[in-house]
């Protein structure tokens, strides 16, 4: 089972790829200490940690929300075709993506809103696909919502330290065509898509990382984009990704983030978590635990 209802929302999870990330936890959790990991091998092993290669595994994937009527995605994934210099691994993709978005009963043009969590590489590819030599927007009905200071901020005219990074070529090739076709709403703080649904600011993993929250019914929910890249972050909130800019910011909100979830009892829903992807969480002292998983099949 790939869905889930939510009060009146339907959510559906839409695999792009999934598996090792090529990163062992010392790199891709630069200040976690061994020993720490090897506490929660049960936890961690097969599906966020490769046993015998010792490397961390993600999943790359869009969450599809169905709610009043309208067709929105939660984050765009790599993309086809795109030139990554310093991403090799997700340079010249050709995976069917948009076939797994039909076989969830989604074609493009049924999108109406396609949120990005934050502008990082793996979280805009599919805004756009490649017509002839042009990056044109994949979803052609569809408002765009970005944060206005992620927006700003890999905006390589603002930030010359975006070239020679895995970021590099991302705003021109998936942001840049979206907002030159007029699709891109920027927003500041927090932003209401429906009644059960609405944005919120969460920096720190980068200056315009946001979550998604959801309020339908009794039941609550929050996609939690990159403040989670491993459930040993829930555990461990402490740890930063070495991906995530400001690491004072990023822990906090990761903090905030899980302690509102586990009070409201809410589905924290990750972008990359492989497995059965979403979790409920509960306090755990000063730091959090796994209380349940979803009823998602495990990728
Ligand atoms: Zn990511």
């Amino acid at each position: 089972m790939s869905d889930i209802t939510l009060g009146q929302v339907e959510v559906t999870r839409v695999e792009e790829l999934y598996g090792p990330v090529g990163m062992t936890p010392e790199v891709f959790f630069p200040e976690s200490p061994k020993h720490k990991w090897d506490e929660h091998r049960s936890v961690l092993v097969p599906d966020f940690l490769d046993d015998e290669t010792g490397i961390c595994r993600i999943a790359v994937q869009t969450w599809v929300l169905r709610s009043e009527g309208r067709t929105i995605l939660i984050d765009t994934g790599v993309g086809n075709h795109k030139e990554r210099p310093y991403a090799p691994f997700w340079g010249h993709l050709e995976l069917d993506f948009l076939g797994n978005l039909a076989r969830a009963g989604v074609q493009p043009d049924d999108v109406d809103i396609v949120i990005n969590t934050h502008l990082h590489v793996d979280h805009v590819g599919w805004n756009t696909r490649l017509e002839g030599q042009s990056w044109v927007p994949t979803f052609r009905n569809a408002s765009y919502l970005m944060h206005k200071a992620d927006f700003e901020f890999w905006n390589p005219a603002n930030n010359p330290k975006i070239a020679g990074g895995v970021n590099q070529n991302v705003f021109e090739d998936s942001v840049a065509p979206v907002y030159a076709a007029g699709q891109v709403t920027l927003w500041e703080t927090s932003h209401r898509i429906d009644t059960a649904l609405h944005l919120q600011a969460a920096p720190g993993h980068t200056p315009g990382s946001s979550v998604v929250m959801l309020a339908s019914g009794t039941e609550r929910a929050v996609f939690a984009g990159d403040l989670l890249h491993s459930p040993f972050q829930i555990m461990h909130p402490e740890h930063n990704s070495c991906f995530c800019e400001d690491a004072h910011a990023a822990r906090k909100t990761r903090g905030e983030i899980l302690g509102r979830a586990a009070d409201t009892n809410a589905l924290v829903l990750p972008a990359h978590f492989t497995g059965h992807g979403a979790l409920e969480v509960e306090r755990s002292g000063t730091s959090f635990g796994i209380k349940r998983w979803a009823s998602l099949d495990r990728l």
